[in-house]
C-alpha cells in the first residue's frame, strides 16, 4: 500500500488508450507503438480476469498461464474487477447527454490501477504503458482515475470496410452487415460526444489516411507522444516482445513474423455490393452531419 502511495505523490502512470470500434485498424497502431521501447502494450487488457480464468492465449504465442510475462504479473495480483456497473453507466449516459453534468462521480476506482501499477514497477524503463481495449466506457472510467494520466487515441474507420470485416466472419463471429453499421454509428457517435465533452488531449487517426500516408501519420503519433518511431518498423514489427491479451490475426506471433508494412486494405470495395455500399456511405452521411450539427 505504501508502495502504491509513493506512486501518486510522484507520478502518474502513463496510459496511451487506444479507442473505437473493433475492425478499425487498432492492431496496426498497437504493433506500431510498441516498437518504441518506451511503450509497452498490453493489447485488450480489460479481457485480462477472463483470459487469465480460461487460459487464452496470449500474443508472445504461449498460454497465458505459461506466459513468463503475464505469470509474473498475475503473482500476488488479486481479482482485477471492473467496477463499472449498471448505475454507472446510467451516470455515463447522463454526463454525456445533459449538458450541465459536469463529471462523474463514480464510487469505486477500476482495480486496473492495480495491474498497470504492476506492470509498471516491473518494467522500470518504460513510459507509456499501452491499452488498446477500444471501449468508450473504459476510456470514461480510466479518465476519472486520478491516479493515471490518459493519452487517448481514437480511430475512425470507413463504415462499409468496418461491417465488411465484422460480416465476413474472417475473425470471430459473422455478424449481420447492416446491424455491424447501425453499431458503427453508435459506437462513433458516443465515442465524439465523450471526445467533445472530455476537452482533453486526444489523437484522432482516420485510419485510411493512416494507411494511405503512413509517414505523415506516424508524424502526427510522435508529436503527440512526444516519442520517436523508428523508420524501420517493419523489421521490428517482427521482433518486438509483445505480451498483448486478446490478439486478433495479424497481433499473433507468426503472423508478425510475415509483416509486410502498412497497406490500404481495399478489398472491401470488390467484396460487397453496390447497395451495401451505398447503405454504409448513407450512415457515415448521418454521423458527420450530426457531429457536425451538434
Ligand atoms: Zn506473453
Amino acid at each position: 500500500m505504501w508502495e502504491i502511495h509513493k506512486v501518486i505523490k510522484m507520478e502518474k502512470i502513463k496510459i496511451i488508450y487506444l479507442s473505437g470500434i473493433g475492425r478499425s485498424g487498432s492492431t496496426l497502431i498497437d504493433l506500431l507503438l510498441s516498437t518504441n521501447q518506451k511503450i509497452f502494450s498490453v493489447g485488450e487488457v480489460y479481457q485480462y480476469q477472463k483470459v487469465k480464468e480460461d487460459n487464452l492465449m496470449c500474443s508472445c504465442g504461449k498460454k497465458f498461464n505459461n506466459c513468463d510475462f503475464w505469470k509474473q504479473i498475475s503473482k500476488d495480483l488479486c481479482k482485477i474487477i471492473n467496477h463499472v456497473n449498471l448505475i454507472d453507466y446510467l451516470k455515463m449516459t447522463n454526463y454525456l447527454i445533459n449538458p450541465i453534468s459536469k463529471n462523474i462521480n463514480f464510487k469505486n476506482n477500476s482495480s486496473n490501477y492495480e495491474l498497470f501499477y504492476k506492470i509498471k514497477k516491473n518494467n522500470s524503463k518504460i513510459n507509456f504503458i499501452l491499452d488498446s481495449s477500444k471501449d468508450i466506457a473504459r476510456l470514461i472510467e480510466l479518465d476519472q482515475d486520478k491516479r493515471l494520466e490518459i493519452y487517448n487515441i481514437s480511430i475512425i474507420r470507413n463504415c462499409s470496410a468496418v461491417a465488411n470485416s465484422f460480416s465476413s466472419g474472417k475473425q470471430g463471429k459473422k455478424k449481420n452487415y447492416y446491424i455491424s453499421t447501425i453499431k458503427w454509428f453508435f459506437v462513433n457517435y458516443i465515442m465524439f460526444k465523450y471526445l467533445k465533452k472530455r476537452n482533453k488531449r486526444t489523437l484522432l487517426i482516420q485510419y485510411e489516411d493512416f494507411c494511405k500516408h503512413p509517414e505523415k501519420e506516424i508524424l502526427r503519433i510522435e508529436k503527440y507522444l512526444k516519442i520517436k518511431i523508428s523508420k524501420n518498423y517493419s523489421e521490428k514489427i517482427k521482433n518486438i516482445e509483445y505480451h498483448g491479451l486478446v490478439p486478433n490475426r495479424i497481433a499473433k506471433i507468426k503472423n508478425r513474423k510475415l509483416f509486410s508494412g502498412i497497406k490500404y486494405d481495399e478489398k472491401w470495395k470488390i467484396e460487397l455490393s453496390q447497395f451495401k455500399k451505398s447503405f454504409g456511405t448513407i450512415i457515415e452521411k448521418i454521423l458527420n452531419y450530426i457531429i457536425k450539427t451538434n
